[in-house]
């Protein structure tokens, strides 16, 4: 089995996305692990991004993920208060300069953009996510929040352990009868495929999505929970609007 493509640049999607928007994913050399702490990164985890972003992250937002389909929106217009950590797999946003981020080991992180209204999403989507149908319903929240049309979003993929690794059983085949691959070794999901149709069920244009192809099991550089078991790190994906 061939392996997937390699993790060579921490910010993948910088020609896909405007100057403005800001993405970034982090490999193995700094372990995002949620803990609950007062902010939502240590001091060195800030430190860190700080250093590989060439500037300090102004206010960040971050979620206690719990595989479900859930996805808060921070709005610009909401009065400032101190953020609660909510449990929650993704985050919306058209606020300026809030920074929202995600932790992943394997899963997809999904980064939207609706260049119309200014508005960005970031969410993680595993196996039971997926099945949830978090990518679909990221885009309805869009179109119920600002009227998004899903042909303009723009739309991105993050490392993800890929069906050159994910084996699965063969009760995946009942859930994602098209994704689950059959090969002589046994049952493959490909989680990234699945994804890409839910988003193009809600009306998202193939051409407008990116995908770095990056498997996290194959690529030695990244964090991966199949690979690593309990010791897998987390790696963080960020994206944010800047002023
Ligand atoms: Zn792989």
């Amino acid at each position: 089995m061939p392996s997937a493509k390699l993790l060579t640049t921490t910010q993948p999607f910088h020609d896909f996305f405007p100057p403005h928007v800001v993405t970034f994913i982090s490999d193995r050399s700094a372990d995002f692990k949620f803990s609950e702490t007062p902010t939502p990164f240590t001091r060195s985890q800030s430190a860190f991004l700080a250093q590989q972003l060439g500037f300090r992250l102004p206010e960040v937002l971050t979620i206690r993920q719990v595989h479900g389909n859930k996805i808060i929106i921070a709005l610009r217009s909401a009065a400032r208060r101190a953020v609660s950590l909510e449990d929650a797999d993704g985050i919306l946003t058209d606020r300026r300069d809030l920074a929202i981020a995600v932790r992943t080991a394997d899963c997809l992180s999904v980064f939207l953009y609706d260049p119309r209204n200014e508005a960005i999403g970031l969410f993680h989507a595993g196996w039971r996510g997926t099945q949830q149908q978090i990518s679909a319903r990221a885009v309805a929240l869009m179109r119920k929040q600002w009227d998004s049309n899903p042909k303009d979003l723009r739309v991105a993929f993050g490392p993800a352990i890929r069906s050159c690794c994910y084996r699965v059983g063969a009760s995946f085949l009942e859930h994602f009868p098209k994704e689950t691959l059959k090969r002589k070794e046994g049952y493959f999901f490909d989680l990234p495929e699945a994804n890409k149709k839910q988003l193009a069920g809600a009306g998202v244009v193939a051409a407008n999505i990116a995908d770095c192809s990056v498997c996290t099991c194959c690529d030695v550089t990244c964090f991966s929970y199949r690979r690593e078991r309990e010791s897998a790190g987390r790696m963080i994906s960020i994206m944010m609007l800047k002023k």
